[in-house]
């Protein structure tokens, strides 16, 4: 945490189903029970892995990037990871490691830069901003609720019809279940964060989907904020190392923040959208 110290956010609340929700665990190996099992944590409760609802966030944020994107090949807020990704193999070819660290470090390398997705989400080149733990139900071993077991149509992939009428059965957790949800994000740029925010206003909205079936309406969740905690600069990390905790913001506090934050992303955006352009060395950079 210390080495490269900029500022951490730690970002507390509660995901909460809107609909059922399907988060699967893969083929069940069990005799008995569904085909199609939620993923359970140690204890034989649902949960929902991090990596789920980070995966949902960033396809959620890469569409929203694009569509705010001043179409600058050059310096792209999404590339196509698949396709055409903003720091390609090639790019890394060759690099020394100084160069290579630099990189993991800044998102920037010689012939462009990482897209604003990419540093903050990672990709096979950068460390990730963003962290999402795995969330577990806020009631925990308590939880009064029960899995439901749903019927559902198997539909061939090939020709996109039912395929011999044959029923697959799978599981949901119920709408209403309440997941602890925690997002550290490590030493982002103000407009990065509130780009971040953009994302997460569909959640607080209550217009965003998480896991599978979608197409079925299974899986709207949306996020109620609880608390953030903040650590910003030298001075927060003094802090910090002196209280044990960052600064704790609730409630109209939080609201205010995520207002600031998203100011910063359309302030930059006006000034040409250059979001994600390192004009200043990060502390730890030689
Ligand atoms: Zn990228």
């Amino acid at each position: 945490m210390f080495e490269c110290f900029d500022s951490r956010y730690d970002l507390r609340g509660r995901l909460i189903t809107q609909t059922a929700l399907h988060i699967g665990a893969g083929g069940s190996l069990a005799v008995v029970g569904s085909d199609n099992p939620v993923v359970r944590d140690v204890n034989g409760l649902p949960y929902i892995p991090g990596s789920s609802f980070k995966g949902s966030l960033r396809s959620l944020m890469e569409a929203i990037a694009r569509a705010l994107s001043p179409g600058d090949k050059q310096e792209p807020w999404a590339c196509d990871p698949l396709n055409d990704p903003c720091v390609s193999p090639t790019d890394v070819e060759g690099l020394s490691d100084d160069k290579i660290s630099q990189l993991v470090k800044r998102g920037t390398h010689e012939g462009g830069q990482a897209c604003t997705i990419c540093r903050l989400f990672g990709s096979p080149w950068l460390a990730s901003k963003v962290k999402v733990a795995d969330l577990y139900l806020t009631e925990g071993v308590h939880w009064k609720g029960r899995v439901e077991v749903r019927d559902g149509v198997a539909i061939d992939r090939d020709t996109e019809t039912v395929s011999g009428g044959r029923k697959y059965d799978f599981e949901v957790v119920p709408r209403e279940t309440a997941f602890n949800l925690h997002l550290r994000v490590d030493n982002a740029r103000d407009e990065e964060l509130g780009l971040l925010f953009l994302g997460l206003r569909e959640f607080t909205n209550g217009g965003a989907w998480v896991g599978g079936n979608t197409s079925r309406g299974l899986g709207l969740v949306r996020i109620a904020w609880d608390e953030f905690e903040t650590i910003v600069g030298r001075t927060g990390l003094l802090a910090y190392l002196q209280n044990g905790a960052g600064a704790q913001h609730r409630g109209d506090e939080i609201t205010a923040f995520i207002s600031n934050k998203i100011q910063a992303f359309f302030a930059t955006l006006r000034e040409g959208g250059k979001a994600h352009v390192e004009e200043t060395a990060q502390p730890g950079d030689d």
